[in-house]
C-alpha cells in the first residue's frame, strides 16, 4: 500500500513536472518572439514628494503585451526570464528603451526627473558599467537621469564584487536605490557599505499602516535608519490618504502608489508631467 501510493505520487508529480517543463518552454520561446517582435512596453508609474506633492520621479515597469492572452504581469515572467538567461535580453531592451523614451521627453522640451529602473541581480555583472555607458552615450541621456533599483538578493554573495561593481555605477553618476526594502535578509551592517542613496519600504510593511502596530514601528525605524543613513526614502504601494499622512509625518521623503497614479503608458506619464498633476499632501491631524 504504501509503495503504491509512493508510485502514484511519484507519477502525479512527473505529469505535473512534465507539464510545467512544457508551460516554462513554451513560455520561453514566447518570450524570444515577444523581444524580437515589439512585443513588451515600459510603463511609468510617478513618485512624488511628501513636501511638494510635485512628481519627482518615475520607475520604469515592464509590461508584455501578448498577443492571445493580453496583458502579462512581470511577476509572471520576469522570474523565468531570469532562470533561463533572457532576463540580459530583456535587460539589455529596458535600459535601451528607457534611454530612448527619456530622449525623446527632452526633445519635445519636457523636463524630465530622474526615470528608476529595475535591476536583476544576474544583470549586475562586471560589463554592466561599460554597457549603461554605452547605452546613455548613444541616446545623449545623462547619467543623473537614470537610477538603478536593486533588491537585497543582489547583496547576497560576493559583496566585495558587487560594491566594486556599485561604486563604479555611482562614480559615472548614477543614482542606486535599495527596492523591496526589509523583505530580505541582507544584515543592517552591511547598509552603510553599499553607495545607496534612496532605500524604498517594502508595500508589505505600507499596506498595515496607520492600524497595524508593528508594520508603524517597522516603518518607524526604517524611516530612521535611512535618515541617520542620510538616504532619501520612498514608501511604495500607498493606496490611502491615511498611509499617506502617517508616511509624511514620518518624515518619509516620497511615496509611490496607486492612491497618486499607476504605472501607465508612456504618453499618459508625459501628460501628468506636463498638466503638472500633483498630490494634495494633507497632515495627519487636520481636522
Ligand atoms: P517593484 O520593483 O517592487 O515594483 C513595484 C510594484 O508594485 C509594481 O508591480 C507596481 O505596479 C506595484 N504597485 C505600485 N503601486 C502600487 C499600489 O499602490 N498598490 C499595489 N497593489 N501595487 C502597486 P509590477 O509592475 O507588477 O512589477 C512587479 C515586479 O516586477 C517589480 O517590483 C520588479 O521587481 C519586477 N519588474 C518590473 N519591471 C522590471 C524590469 O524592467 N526588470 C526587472 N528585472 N524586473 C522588473
Ligand atoms: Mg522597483
Ligand atoms: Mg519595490
Ligand atoms: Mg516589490
Amino acid at each position: 500500500k504504501v509503495q503504491r501510493d509512493a508510485d502514484e505520487t511519484f507519477l502525479f508529480y512527473s505529469a505535473e513536472m512534465d507539464q510545467r517543463a512544457k508551460d516554462h518552454l513554451r513560455l520561453e520561446t514566447e518570450l524570444r518572439a515577444a523581444l524580437a517582435g515589439g512585443q513588451l512596453e515600459l510603463h511609468y508609474q510617478p513618485k512624488v514628494s511628501l513636501r511638494s506633492g510635485r512628481i519627482v520621479g518615475a520607475e520604469a515597469l515592464i509590461r508584455w503585451r501578448h498577443p492571445e492572452r493580453g496583458m502579462i504581469s512581470p511577476n509572471d515572467f520576469i522570474p523565468l526570464a531570469e532562470e533561463t538567461g533572457l532576463i540580459f535580453e530583456v535587460g539589455n531592451w529596458v535600459l535601451e528603451e528607457a534611454c530612448r523614451q527619456i530622449r525623446a521627453w527632452k526633445d519635445c522640451g519636457l523636463a524630465m526627473p530622474p526615470v528608476a529602473v529595475n535591476m536583476s541581480a544576474r544583470q549586475f555583472d562586471r560589463r554592466l558599467p561599460a554597457r549603461i555607458q554605452d547605452v546613455l552615450e548613444r541616446h545623449g541621456v545623462q547619467p543623473e537621469q537614470i537610477m538603478l533599483e536593486i533588491t537585497e538578493s543582489l547583496l547576497v554573495g560576493g559583496f566585495d564584487n558587487v560594491i566594486a561593481i556599485m561604486n563604479e555605477l555611482v562614480a559615472m553618476g548614477l543614482a542606486l536605490a535599495l527596492d523591496d526594502f526589509g523583505t530580505g535578509y541582507s544584515s543592517l551592517a552591511y547598509l552603510k557599505k553599499f553607495p545607496i542613496s534612496t532605500l524604498k519600504i517594502d508595500r508589505s510593511f505600507v499596506i498595515g499602516l496607520p492600524d497595524e502596530e508593528n508594520d508603524c514601528a517597522i516603518a518607524r525605524a526604517i524611516v530612521t535608519m535611512a535618515q541617520q543613513l542620510r538616504q532619501e526614502i520612498v514608501a511604495e504601494g500607498v493606496e490611502t490618504a491615511e498611509q499617506m499622512a502617517f508616511l509624511r509625518d514620518l518624515g518619509c521623503d516620497q511615496l509611490q502608489g496607486w492612491l497618486f497614479s499607476p504605472a501607465v503608458p508612456a504618453v499618459d506619464f508625459a501628460l501628468m508631467l506636463r498638466n503638472g498633476k500633483r498630490l494634495t499632501v494633507a497632515r495627519a491631524n487636520q481636522a
